[in-house]
């Protein structure tokens, strides 16, 4: 049992686990950075295989289905360590959409959620659109009837690991039927037929995983690639979003835990006029304000993986996971430009640490809701349950 934060052993060994395995990732940095994202031939299948005999593949699954049945709070702690490591290397750690296993037809496990859970194909998600982001209910995508199954058309933007993934998560808007203009949600094989890349725009950091502009055009789908029924597609939107708030936060305290350590561990080696960087007040307040930032996301995220665990009320869970994302990424936004001014010119060296980060995480304020979204719905839940209820 750890003292600092009340974990239990076996929270403790899955953290160390994936610390040991980041440890093992960083070391590629600098070369995937330089090589404006790409891996060497077959190092990503390495590191995938080596999350997998790790246990640390699939960590958010129940141990029924092939996944690891971690705890929320073991989930974040794994999703923690990911975070220290900058290009992405970290996500090597893959968490499946746990929310499919619940509705997952037994075609729909046996073909796209157990292989995924083995590691054997990997997801993407086809909810954005050129008009429709924060306001995902906006979406001008369609989904009709036709003879057995749908068809699906509509232009998805930033779709995440699209040129990894051997299936996407199309979310449309029904198009007639009962359900007409409510949301459904499919899936859809890579490739298909009418499923197209319209172009693949470079983004700020260098990952391996490219967010294309992806058109479709005419694809039909039977029906069996409908996940839950009409009307649903939203539902998982949501317990989605909910999942990956909280491992937003989580990584984003990973980052400021190196960003921490290494700012502050060249302080104390680099001398300025005489004496360690780390002796100047100056640099002492950002290191110190750094710290002290981290200590508050990091208590405030494990407290929210917790009430999870215990069953919170959704509601109040939704609430949470935003306020964890919300604050833990604007501290990790601060940390890592307080980073990059303590190591002076070093640190607007693409080989530097504290310039990937800060180029890196500031998605982090940006996706799975932007923060005026997150500030949008906890002061919503505010209204309408009181303080006490939420805090
Ligand atoms: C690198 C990257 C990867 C992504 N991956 C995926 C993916 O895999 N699949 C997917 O479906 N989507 C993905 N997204 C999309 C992402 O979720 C959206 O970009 C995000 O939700 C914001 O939507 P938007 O870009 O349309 O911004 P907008 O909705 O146009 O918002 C622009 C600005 O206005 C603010 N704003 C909007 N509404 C309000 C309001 N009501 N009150 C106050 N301020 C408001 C926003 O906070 C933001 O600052 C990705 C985005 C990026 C950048």
């Amino acid at each position: 049992m750890s003292v600092l934060y009340g974990l239990s052993d076996d929270d403790l060994a899955i953290q160390q686990r994936a610390r040991a395995l980041v440890d093992e990732l960083i070391p590629y940095e600098v070369e995937v950075e330089l090589a404006g994202g790409a891996m060497p031939p077959g190092l990503a299948d390495k590191h995938r295989r080596m999350a997998l005999d790790r246990r640390l593949y699939a960590t958010n699954i129940p141990r029924a289905l092939g996944g690891q049945g971690a705890t929320t709070l073991q989930q974040v702690l794994v999703q923690e360590q990911a975070g220290r490591a900058t290009n992405a290397l970290g996500w090597v750690m893959h968490t499946p959409p746990s929310w499919l296993a619940e509705v997952a037809t037994d075609e729909q496990r046996d073909r796209w959620l157990l292989p995924t859970v083995r590691g054997e194909r990997v997801e993407c998600y086809a909810i954005t659109e050129e008009h429709a982001g924060s306001d995902v209910a906006d979406l001008a995508a369609t989904a009709r009837r036709e003879g057995d199954g749908y068809r699906l058309d509509g232009v998805k933007w930033h779709v995440t690991s699209y040129n990894e993934a051997s299936y996407v998560f199309f979310q449309a808007r029904l198009d007639g039927g009962p359900h007409d203009g409510e949301h459904a949600m499919f899936l859809v094989d890579l490739p298909t037929d009418g499923v197209r890349v319209v172009r693949t725009p470079a983004y700020t950091h260098s990952i391996p995983h490219e967010h294309p502009v992806v058109a479709f055009e005419g694809v039909h789908v039977p029906a069996g690639h409908l996940v839950g029924s009409e009307g649903e597609g939203m539902t998982f939107a949501h317990a989605w979003f909910r999942f990956e708030r909280l491992m937003v936060a989580a990584r984003c305290l990973g980052a400021a835990e190196r960003l921490v350590d290494e700012a502050s561990t060249f302080a104390t080696r680099r001398q300025v006029g005489g004496a360690p960087l780390a002796e100047r007040q100056l640099v002492q307040a950002m290191l110190a304000d750094s710290l002290t930032e981290l200590f508050a996301a990091r208590s405030l995220t494990y407290a929210v993986a917790r009430a999870l665990d215990a069953g919170v009320d959704l509601k109040v869970a939704h609430a949470q996971c935003s306020m964890a994302k919300l604050y833990a990424s604007e501290m990790a936004g601060r940390v890592a430009d307080r980073a990059v001014q303590v190591f002076g010119g070093r640190g607007y060296m693409r080989e530097n640490v504290a310039e990937r980060f800060a180029r890196e995480l500031r998605v982090e304020r940006i996706w799975e809701g932007a923060s005026e979204l997150q500030r949008v719905i906890v002061a919503r839940q505010l209204a309408k349950r009181g303080v006490s209820a939420l805090v």
